[in-house]
Parts: C-alpha cells; sequence; structure tokens
C-alpha cells in the first residue's frame, strides 16, 4: 500500500452532484480531492448523459428569459411560460410520489432550485429553450414546466463544471475507484484503488457523490425485482453502488423507494449500457401520441394519462412487464410528424400499408393486433386534438383507456418502432438531512459523512417529474460542500466540528 493521501474534503464521484459539492467546498477554503472511478474519458457520471434539462421553480416567463443568452429564434410574445411557483414544484413531486416523497426535502429541493441554475451560470454553464416543446395556434408552450435545458446537454454541463473545479484548485483523480469507507470518529478513511492499486485517503470530511446502483445487474435484480437485471442501463456503466452497499453495512439509513427506479421506452436495439456516443438519443417518448402493444398485440397501458415529461419515468416499468420485456409503439400518417426527431436513430421502423402487414412485420399476432387496432378506433372520442394542455380527446369504455390524445390510426402507412426498458437510475438511497449529512439507520447524523445526487432516497417514488435530478444534485451538492468545508476548517482550527 502507498503512502496515505491526506486532504480536508474527499468527493467520490465526479458528476453533477459531486462536482457542485467539490467546487463549493474548495470556494469556501477547503482542500478537496476528487475520487473517480472511471477514466478520463469516460469522466462525468450519469450526468454527462443527460440532455442537461433542468426544472427549477420561477416567478414569472421574464425571469427564465433573462438567463438564456438568445430564445432559439422565437420572440418572447410567441412563449407560453409560467410562472413555475415552488409550490407547484412541491405538489408536483408530491403527487408523482404518491405522496410518499419527503416533505422537508422537496421542498428545500424547490426552494434551492432557481438559485441552482443561476450558481451553475456563475460556474460556466450556459442555457438555451428546451427544444421538446409543443407548438399550437402559434404558441410555444413547455406543458409541464421544464423549459430550459444546458447548451451543450450533459457534455455542456459536466465540462463546465470540470473547468470550475480545476479553476478552483479541486485535485482530481481518475480511475480512483473507492472501495471502503470508515467514519470512525473525528476523520473518515477511504480505501481506494488507484488504478487498481490499493492506496488510503483520510479526510476531515467525505462527500458521496457516486450515483446508485442502475449499472448493476446484480443489485438491480435483488433490489428492484425479476427481470430488472435484463434492462438495459441508460447512462454509466460505473454506477454499480458499491459504496451505497458500504454505507448501509455502516449502519446508514435505507431510505426511499428502493424497489423503484426511473425507467423509460429506449430503442429495444440500444446497448446493455450507456454509449456517450448515442447520450439520451436511445429514448422513445413520442407514446403519447400513438399507441403502445406487446408481442402479443394487446396494449397495456394508458399512454396519455399526463404530459410525456411526467410520465416517461414509470413507463419503462411497464414495459419490462410485459412478454419478453418488450413493446411498440404505433403511429400513422396523422401521427407521424409528432415522432422526436430522435426516433431516426437506432432500430429502423417497420413501416406497413395494412395493419395485417405491419403486424407480419413486427412478430405479432395478427388478429390479435387487428383487433386491438379496431377496438381502439372505435372508442376514441371525437374532439379537437391539442398537444399542448391535456385535451381530454381519450378513449370510450377501452381498457386500458386512453385519457387524452386519442387519434384513430387509420391513415397508411403505419409505423411501428420496437422499444424495451432502459433504467436511468434507481430510487432508493441513504438517509440525509437537511444539512446532507449522511443519517445512520438510528436517525443520527454520521459523524463526517455527507451525501448528494442519485445516492440518496427519499426524494423520489413511484415516478418522477423530468429535469429534477440534475437540480437535486446541485441544490445539495452545494449544502454538501459548504458542509463538509466547515466541518474540514473547523478541525483545522481545533474547534468541535
Ligand atoms: C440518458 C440519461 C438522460 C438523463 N437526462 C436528464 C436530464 O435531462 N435532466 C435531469 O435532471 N436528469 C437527467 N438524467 C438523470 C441524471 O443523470 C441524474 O439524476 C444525475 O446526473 C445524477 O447525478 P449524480 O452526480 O448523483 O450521479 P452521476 O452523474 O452518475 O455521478 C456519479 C459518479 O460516481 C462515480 N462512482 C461510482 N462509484 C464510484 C466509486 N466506488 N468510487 C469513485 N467514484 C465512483 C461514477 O463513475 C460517476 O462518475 C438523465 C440520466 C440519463 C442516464
Amino acid at each position: 500500500m502507498s503512502e496515505v493521501i491526506h486532504t480536508d474534503v474527499a468527493v467520490v464521484g465526479a458528476g453533477n452532484a459531486a462536482l457542485c459539492a467539490a467546487i463549493t467546498a474548495a470556494q469556501a477554503g477547503a482542500r478537496v480531492l476528487v475520487l473517480e472511478k472511471a477514466p478520463y474519458a469516460e469522466r462525468g457520471g450519469n450526468s454527462r448523459f443527460t440532455g442537461g434539462l433542468l426544472r427549477f421553480a420561477f416567478p414569472s416567463k421574464e425571469d427564465v428569459l433573462g438567463i438564456l443568452e438568445d430564445l432559439s429564434g422565437f420572440t418572447p410574445e410567441q412563449l407560453d411560460a409560467g410562472p413555475y411557483p415552488a409550490e407547484q414544484y412541491v405538489a408536483d413531486v408530491s403527487r408523482l410520489s404518491g405522496g410518499r416523497c419527503d416533505g422537508a426535502l422537496i421542498e428545500m429541493l424547490a426552494a434551492g432550485s432557481n438559485d441552482a441554475v443561476r450558481w451553475l451560470a456563475k460556474h460556466g454553464v450556459t442555457y438555451e429553450l428546451y427544444e421538446k416543446y409543443v407548438e399550437h395556434a402559434g404558441r410555444i408552450n413547455w406543458p409541464d414546466r421544464a423549459m430550459v435545458k444546458v447548451r451543450g446537454g450533459g457534455e455542456g454541463l459536466v465540462a463546465a463544471l470540470f473547468a470550475a473545479a480545476e479553476r478552483h484548485g479541486v485535485d482530481i483523480r481518475y480511475d480512483a475507484q473507492v472501495v471502503g469507507v470508515e467514519a470512525p470518529g473525528e476523520r473518515v478513511q477511504l480505501a481506494v484503488r488507484f488504478n487498481g492499486t490499493p492506496s488510503a485517503v483520510d479526510a476531515a470530511a467525505a462527500v458521496l457523490g457516486s450515483g446508485g446502483f442502475e449499472a448493476n445487474p446484480a443489485a438491480r435484480a435483488s433490489y428492484l425485482g425479476p427481470s430488472w437485471d435484463l434492462a438495459k442501463a441508460r447512462g454509466t456503466r460505473h454506477n454499480t453502488g458499491e459504496i451505497l452497499a458500504q454505507l448501509l453495512a455502516m449502519g446508514a439509513a435505507p431510505v426511499g423507494h428502493w424497489s423503484g427506479a426511473h425507467a423509460v421506452p429506449v430503442d429495444a436495439g440500444s446497448a446493455d449500457v450507456g454509449d456517450l456516443r448515442v447520450g439520451a438519443l436511445t429514448t422513445r417518448l413520442s407514446y403519447p401520441y400513438g399507441i403502445m402493444v406487446n408481442v402479443d398485440g394487446h396494449r397495456f397501458v394508458d399512454e396519455g394519462s399526463d404530459f410525456k415529461l411526467l410520465t416517461y419515468a414509470k413507463i419503462g416499468r411497464e414495459v419490462l412487464r410485459q412478454p419478453e420485456g418488450r413493446a411498440y409503439q404505433i403511429f400513422d400518417q396523422r401521427t407521424v410528424g409528432l415522432i422526436e426527431p430522435r426516433y431516426e436513430l437506432g432500430s429502423t421502423s417497420v413501416v406497413a400499408n395494412t395493419i395485417e402487414a405491419l403486424a407480419g412485420g413486427i412478430g405479432v399476432d395478427r388478429a390479435a393486433l387487428t383487433s386491438t387496432i379496431a377496438e381502439y378506433n372505435a372508442s376514441v372520442r371525437d374532439g379537437e386534438f391539442n398537444a399542448a394542455v391535456l385535451d381530454g380527446k381519450g378513449t370510450d369504455g377501452l381498457v386500458p383507456a386512453k385519457s387524452n390524445w386519442a387519434q384513430r390510426i387509420d391513415q397508411p402507412p403505419y409505423v411501428a418502432y420496437p422499444v424495451t426498458c432502459g433504467i436511468t437510475f434507481t430510487y432508493g438511497g441513504v438517509g440525509v438531512d437537511a444539512h446532507a449529512r449522511v443519517l445512520s439507520s438510528a436517525g443520527h447524523p454520521m459523524p463526517g459523512l455527507y451525501a448528494t445526487g442519485e445516492i440518496t432516497g427519499g426524494f423520489f417514488y413511484h415516478n418522477y417529474p423530468a429535469g429534477a435530478g440534475l437540480i437535486r444534485g446541485t441544490v445539495f451538492g452545494r449544502i454538501a460542500g459548504e458542509e463538509a468545508a466547515r466541518r474540514a476548517l473547523a478541525l483545522t482550527a481545533g474547534a468541535p466540528a
């Protein structure tokens, strides 16, 4: 074993949450060492794979426009946006979690979200309007309120954060897998493998930002249940949950929805783990405008229960439950123009002039698919289709219902895209308090240990509103960095932490 490295604050991981903590701790005057398991070429965690969509509260449209460099060719008058009060943010997360989320943490998340976006901007992150808006009657709308993304997506976000961390003197080590955590009292000891060689780090405080267990098939099967080992991991292969497991073994409180995960429909031809060259392009989110059938030709979910960014995170699970963990999204010429451009990459669609031929092309029983679509068409309510609102143009008497945006599928050629379940991140994690301190199962802060991002639990259950993951990491990363630095500086000064 090589000699022990001493530092004030050790940060485990180098995704968005960890880097926000590292920058904040360095700004507070602490010596900061970041330990990132991935090699340099794969740095940035799941955060780098993101589209960079950010959900934050805002008091007015003008407040949002103020952080944008340009309006992507629109005039301010064309944009139909906001306000998005913090109370509404809290209500959205709470409703989607079935009322189970930790109210105090979600209130902090919502209250800190607008400032988090501005803080990121101070560190070099720039913004643009999210390109997946809805256009209706000449107005541009983001009906679920997430309307801003980082320019350059996840790549742009982590590039800015790494540069800021380096500017603040943060020491970042790659190929540095933390394999052991001990926090016996005043200081924290980490067992680290630098390029596979065992070493040790001694710190006054450690911020754990090492993600969930979504890239670990064994942990998925054991916590999420049967067949989850077969899901595709959408992001980094490095989020395998060993630090989470360590913390639980040390007595940290397991909090949140341990059998739940954010999982979306993805191209059935996706790789088993995320590919940085493809990023978030495997996602298949145009289902509200068509229907989804399983390999037996049957529908299995309400494709239009809400706006897609408020349902997508729970639809992956529904797909995984189907035979072969597979489904098809079906559109006709009335709806094909509403399909997101990213469908052009990945598995090719099957196109046919009749439903029978479409069934043959995707290998689904012809009689079953024909009858599913005939039954669906017969149940579609008349009325005006409007993607900008919950238009109530649903089905009558159909099981499962389609609640909004139902249009008959009768304009050939018909188009089908194969999808499967892509897991984004896991919901279960360690308990933290308002100071981002890791809590023991007895409810006490564990000295010297702080956590942020996917590794923490209690935020999301069952479902999730798009854009909240990155903001959670930033809001609580800043708190963790500040608290860890405070502890380190107090210990250095000889004061009680
Ligand atoms: C394809 C995709 C698209 C997404 N799009 C969005 C979006 O647009 N908006 C949004 O808000 N959220 C999005 N998300 C979710 C978002 O990525 C996460 O919520 C967020 O990035 C989590 O940040 P984090 O810092 O906690 O984890 P990560 O960014 O995953 O960072 C964790 C880091 O810890 C490292 N690590 C793991 N184990 C160890 C160890 N033992 N030792 C040292 N280091 C370790 C990993 O290598 C990794 O770099 C998306 C996710 C994916 C996969």
